[in-house]
C-alpha cells in the first residue's frame, strides 16, 4: 500500500519539499493544505507589487494550484487550515475556510512548512483601520489598494528592516509621503556604522523622512482609523497609512501544541535531514531553527533561499533519502533606490559576542576599471579573526555588482578562508566589470593588516 504524505504549507518550503518527494517517490499520496488563497508565490516581490512595478499578484506565482495537482500529481488545496496534529493518531485536523467543515486526514509523513508571520507590536491602535503588514499575497493587494486609493498621503513604516526599506523606496517613488521609524540609532545594524549612514543618506536623499532611535509607543486614531505615529519622545508625526515591518515570528504554534521541540524564537528544531524530534514528521522553512554556519550554534533566519533549499532537503528524505543541510550564513541582498546592499556571515558585533577577537577593515574601491565610464564605488566591509586571519563575515554597499563580490565572500567563508588565501584568488578582469585589483583583493590586502603577526 502507497504512504501517506501531508505538507502543511504551500509556498517555498512545502511546495519544494512536496514536489522533490513526488518525484523521488511517485508512489507517495501527497496532499497539500495551504491556508491562503495562493501558493508557491514570490513574497520577496511583495514590495515591488505594492509599488506598481508588478501588475498582478498572479505575476509573483510561479505554479497555480491546477498545475500542481494535475501537473505534478499532488493534490493541493487552498483556504484549508491545518488547526491540529494528532501524532499519537498520525492524522491532521484541516478546517475548509470556505465551506466552515472539518476533516481528519491520516498521514504516514508529515512535512511542516507553515512560515513565519509579521509580529504585531502590543501598541494602542495597532489594530485600527490603515494598519497593515506585508507576508502574503492578500497582504500585498490589501496594502496596494490602501496606498492607491484616493486621498492617502502619508505613510508610516515601522521598522527599518529590509523589507521596510524596500517598500519605503516603492511608496517614496509612488509619490507618497514616506516616514521610516526605527527603534535602534540607525538602520540595518547588522553593518557597519558607516555603511547605515550611506542607506540612511540615499533614503533621505529620495524624500524618505527616517527617524532613529524612534520607538512607536501608540498609533493614535480617529474613528477607528489611524491618523498618527507617536513616538517616545512625545512626537506626533500625522500618518493615515501604517506598515508593521518589524520582524517576523515561526508559524510554530501546531508543532508546540503536540509537543514537537521548539527553539531560537520558538522555531521548530530538526536534526541536518529536516526531521523534528518526531521521527514521522519533517519541518523546513522560515518556522524552523538552523546551525550558523561560522559559530556552529542555532540561529533563526527567515530566508527565502533557505527555506527553497531546506523543502527540497526534506522531500527527499521523507521520500528516504539521506540529504542534509549544513546550516546558513545569513547571506543578503538588497536594494535601496540606486544603492545596492548585500552581507554575508557575522557583523563585527556577532562576531565579538560569538568569542572571537574580531576586527573590521573598511576599504572604498571602484567596480571597474576607473577609466571606464559608469562604474560605482563599492565599500567593503570584512569582519575577520585577528589571530587566525579567518574571514567570519563581510558586506559591501555600491552598485548592482556587490551581490556578485559578496557572494565570493560567501564562498570563502564556508571554506573557512583566511583573509590571505581571500586575497590570493585568481579574480577576473576587464576594464568594463572589474579593476585589475578587484575590490575583493582590495579588502583582503588591507584586512591582512590587522592580522596579529
Ligand atoms: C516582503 C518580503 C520580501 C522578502 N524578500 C526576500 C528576499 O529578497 N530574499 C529572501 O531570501 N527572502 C525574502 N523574504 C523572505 C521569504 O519570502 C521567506 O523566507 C519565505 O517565503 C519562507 O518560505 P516558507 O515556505 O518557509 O514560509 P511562508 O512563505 O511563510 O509560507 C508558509 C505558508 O504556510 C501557510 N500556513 C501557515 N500555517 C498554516 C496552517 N496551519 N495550515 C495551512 N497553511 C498554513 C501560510 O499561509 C503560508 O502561505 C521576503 C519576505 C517578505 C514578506
Amino acid at each position: 500500500m502507497s504512504e501517506k504524505m501531508i505538507v502543511i504549507g504551500g509556498t517555498a518550503a512545502g511546495l519544494s519539499a512536496a514536489s522533490k518527494a513526488k518525484r523521488l517517490d511517485p508512489s507517495l499520496e501527497i496532499q497539500v493544505f495551504e491556508r491562503s488563497g495562493y501558493i508557491s508565490y514570490g513574497a520577496c516581490g511583495l514590495p515591488y507589487f505594492v509599488g506598481g512595478l508588478i501588475d498582478e499578484p498572479e505575476d509573483l506565482v510561479s505554479l497555480t494550484v491546477d498545475q500542481v495537482t494535475n501537473q505534478r500529481g499532488i493534490p493541493t488545496y487552498i483556504h484549508h487550515e491545518v488547526t491540529k496534529i494528532d501524532r499519537e493518531a498520525r492524522q491532521v485536523t484541516v478546517v475548509d475556510l470556505d465551506r466552515n467543515t472539518e476533516q481528519v486526514y491520516p498521514y504516514d509523513k508529515l512535512v511542516i512548512a507553515t512560515g513565519a508571520r509579521p509580529i504585531r507590536p502590543n501598541i494602542p491602535g495597532v489594530d485600527a483601520q490603515g494598519v497593515y503588514c506585508l507576508r502574503t499575497v492578500e497582504d500585498g493587494i490589501r496594502l496596494k489598494r490602501a496606498v492607491t486609493a484616493q486621498g492617502k498621503k502619508q505613510v508610516a513604516i515601522i521598522g527599518g528592516g529590509f523589507i521596510g526599506l524596500e517598500v519605503a523606496e516603492e511608496l517614496a517613488l509612488s509619490g507618497l509621503e514616506v516616514h521610516v521609524f526605527e527603534m535602534l540609532p540607525r538602520l540595518l545594524p547588522f553593518l557597519d556604522e558607516s555603511f547605515s549612514t550611506a542607506v540612511l543618506n540615499v533614503l533621505t536623499s529620495h524624500g524618505v523622512q527616517v527617524h532613529t532611535g524612534a520607538a512607536v509607543e501608540a498609533l493614535l486614531t480617529e474613528d477607528g482609523a489611524v491618523r498618527a505615529v507617536r513616538t517616545g519622545d512625545g512626537a506626533e508625526t500625522p500618518a493615515d497609512l501604517v506598515l508593521l515591518s518589524i520582524g517576523v515570528t515561526p508559524n510554530s504554534e501546531l508543532a508546540a501544541a503536540a509537543g514537537l521541540e521548539l527553539g531560537v524564537k520558538g522555531s521548530i528544531v530538526v536534526d541536518d535531514g529536516m526531521r523534528t524530534s518526531d521521527p514521522a514528521i519533517w519541518a523546513c522553512g522560515d518556522c524552523v531553527q538552523m546551525k550558523n554556519r561560522v559559530t556552529g550554534r542555532p540561529c533563526h533566519v527567515p530566508l527565502g533561499t533557505t527555506a527553497n533549499k531546506q523543502g527540497r532537503i526534506a522531500g527527499a528524505n521523507t521520500a528516504g533519502g539521506h540529504d542534509t543541510f549544513p546550516g546558513v550564513l545569513g547571506s543578503m541582498v538588497t536594494k535601496v533606490f540606486d544603492l545596492y546592499i548585500a552581507a554575508t556571515g557575522l557583523s563585527l558585533q556577532q562576531a565579538l559576542e560569538a568569542g572571537y577577537d574580531a576586527v573590521s577593515s573598511v576599504v572604498t574601491k571602484g567596480d571597474r576599471a576607473s577609466y571606464y565610464p559608469g562604474g560605482h564605488d563599492t565599500r567593503i566591509c570584512l569582519v575577520l579573526d585577528r589571530k587566525s586571519g579567518r574571514l567570519l563575515g563581510a558586506q559591501a554597499i555600491g552598485g548592482e555588482s556587490v551581490a556578485g563580490r559578496v557572494n565570493v565572500f560567501v564562498a570563502a567563508i564556508t571554506c573557512g578562508m583566511t583573509v590571505e588565501q581571500v586575497n590570493e584568488l585568481d579574480l577576473v578582469y576587464a576594464p568594463p566589470v572589474a579593476p585589475v585589483y578587484d575590490p575583493i583583493l582590495i579588502a583582503a590586502s588591507q584586512a591582512m593588516k590587522k592580522v596579529e603577526k
